[in-house]
């Protein structure tokens, strides 16, 4: 359906509006009710709203449409909420164009590339989405190693690309994960150890700013922005394309799964703390207590990026440890071993977690570990990522990723099938979080939930807290982009 049609069609639906009290409005004025930034009621003049919608390439949806709900749902469907408007972005100019219209109504506005906030931060209830998704373009050059990358564009889409030419950058572990909120709050991965986070690879940001500016940021143009916007969120504005740095890289990695029973847990928990600095960095390994076959138990996800050979002599050892119940490592497309975890945290299931990061891990906190996990196996995958080898070469200050000492990344995902009784188990999940949280300092912004306070935000990104604010100031003082790991304008 064409734009047009479209606006039509949605003013002559009022007839058979699914909300009563809308329908009349609208027949009545045309004028929508809505949410302001600061969640009051307003009211969109039916007029502007048309005027909208016919300035833009993509459409514009609102409730009734038949496309509407598809593109409102989020990854984690804990968050079932109905935004008044989606502005279906084509490109910068529809991004600028939805940016002007809700600083000028002041309204709710959410961004949305993969939709993958654990929090739910890139949908709102009576808001404006500025839904990316159909920004979807990668381009690789090869020759200058770098991938030009459209901002609603999905990490397998970003490997996919990047694999034809022998090439890869640092992504997620999901392939349906969006690049842009991944990157823009750091971005942890299968090659992080060997090429460090997803935003330490990027070298320019297209982005729309709160006034409705086009920017770029690099090292060279609108330094301040580029390095706010490296682990600082989408809190500076609408980001509507990424470029990254690439790396030459084997397409076919050796990869797969160890397992062992929860019995040698706690040895096999110790020996993963001891040999992971030691490895060389082409080795990513997760260590996770999970609720496997009817029982509870210990596994790791192997992925050596590196030469066979070494990888084969690196990896003998490890899969030699302990009395090990399953093992399928194997050579394999990386591409493929990206998929690996698409099933098990699908979109459209009830989601929750915490996490932290560990700068060491001792006997006595692996006692810990193992016991809260035990005592409800089945509520939460717990598990610990490598934080060292790249990731540790910057310095904290050199971008707004302030995690640069851990040595492990620890979280805790639960899934669910159905929203029942989820109140209660994210209760007990909390109630385990606060016993394991000491193990921890700081956390990871982009799994951050709404119990995080300013304190811990203080605490997380120390000193560069105070220059988040600053940068905020100069280009979001309304604080328009406010859904995400939020940066206030001042403290
Ligand atoms: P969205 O929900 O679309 O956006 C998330 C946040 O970023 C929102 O606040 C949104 O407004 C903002 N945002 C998104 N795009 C833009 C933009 N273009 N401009 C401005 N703001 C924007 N993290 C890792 O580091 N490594 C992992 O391996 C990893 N695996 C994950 C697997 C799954 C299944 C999920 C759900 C999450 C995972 N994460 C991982 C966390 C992930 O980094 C965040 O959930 C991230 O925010 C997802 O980005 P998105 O674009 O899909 O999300």
């Amino acid at each position: 359906m064409k734009r047009r049609e479209f606006v039509g069609a949605g003013f002559a639906l009022a007839a058979t509006w699914p909300l009563p009290g809308w329908s009349a409005v609208l027949q009545k004025s045309g004028d929508l009710p809505a949410k302001s930034l600061d969640g009051a009621d307003l009211m969109l003049p039916g007029s502007s709203v048309e005027a909208f919608a016919a300035s833009l390439r993509g459409d514009l949806l609102m409730q009734g449409h038949e496309a509407y709900d598809g593109r409102r749902r989020v990854w984690n469907a804990m968050f079932d909420k109905k935004p008044v408007l989606i502005a279906c972005c084509t490109g910068t100019s529809d991004v600028r164009r939805a940016v002007d219209f809700a600083r000028e109504h002041r309204l709710l506005t959410a961004v949305r590339a993969g939709g993958h906030s654990f929090s739910g931060k890139s949908t709102c209830e009576g808001g404006l989405v500025i839904d990316l998704q159909s920004m979807r373009g990668v381009r690789v050059d090869p020759a200058a190693r770098r991938a030009y990358v459209e901002a609603g564009s999905l990490l397998g889409e970003l490997d996919h690309e990047c694999a034809a030419f022998g090439l890869a950058t640092t992504a997620g572990i999901v392939s349906h994960t969006g690049a842009a909120g991944l990157t823009l709050g750091g971005g942890f991965g299968r090659l992080g150890r060997r090429f460090g986070l997803s935003c330490d690879n990027v070298t320019a940001f297209d982005l729309v700013t709160a006034d409705g500016h086009f920017l770029r940021a690099s090292g060279d143009e609108n330094a301040d922005l580029f390095w706010g916007l490296r682990g600082g969120g989408g809190n500076f504005g609408v980001v509507t394309a990424i470029e990254y740095r690439l790396h030459r890289m084997n397409p076919v990695i050796l990869g797969g799964y160890l397992g062992w029973p929860i019995s040698q847990a706690r040895d096999v928990m110790r020996y993963y703390r001891d040999i992971m600095p030691t490895l060389p960095e082409e080795l990513f390994i997760e260590c996770a207590l999970l609720w496997q076959k009817d029982a509870p138990s210990i596994a790791m996800e192997i992925c050596w990026s590196g030469d066979h050979a070494e990888g084969e002599a690196q990896l003998k050892p490890i899969r030699a440890f302990g009395k090990p119940v399953f093992d399928d490592i194997a050579p394999i497309r990386y591409v493929d071993m990206q998929t690996f975890s698409d099933q098990s945290l699908a979109i459209g299931k009830y989601y929750y977690a915490k996490n932290g990061f560990l700068q060491a891990l001792t006997d006595d906190g692996i006692d810990l570990v193992l016991d809260v996990y035990q005592r409800d196996p089945k509520l939460f995958v717990l598990f610990f990522d490598p934080c060292d080898g790249a990731y540790r070469r910057v310095a904290p200050d050199a971008t707004a990723f302030p995690n640069r000492d851990a040595m492990y990344w620890m979280g805790l995902v639960a899934a669910w099938d159905s929203p029942e009784g989820a109140d209660a188990k994210i209760e007990k999940i909390r109630t385990a979080w606060r016993e394991l949280e000491p193990l921890a300092r700081g956390f990871y912004a982009n799994l951050s939930d709404a119990d995080e306070t300013m304190k811990a935000y203080r605490d997380n990104y120390g000193a560069n807290l105070e220059r988040l604010v600053a940068l905020k100031a100069k280009h979001d003082a309304m604080n328009l982009f406010r859904l995400n790991a939020n940066v206030p304008p001042k403290i």
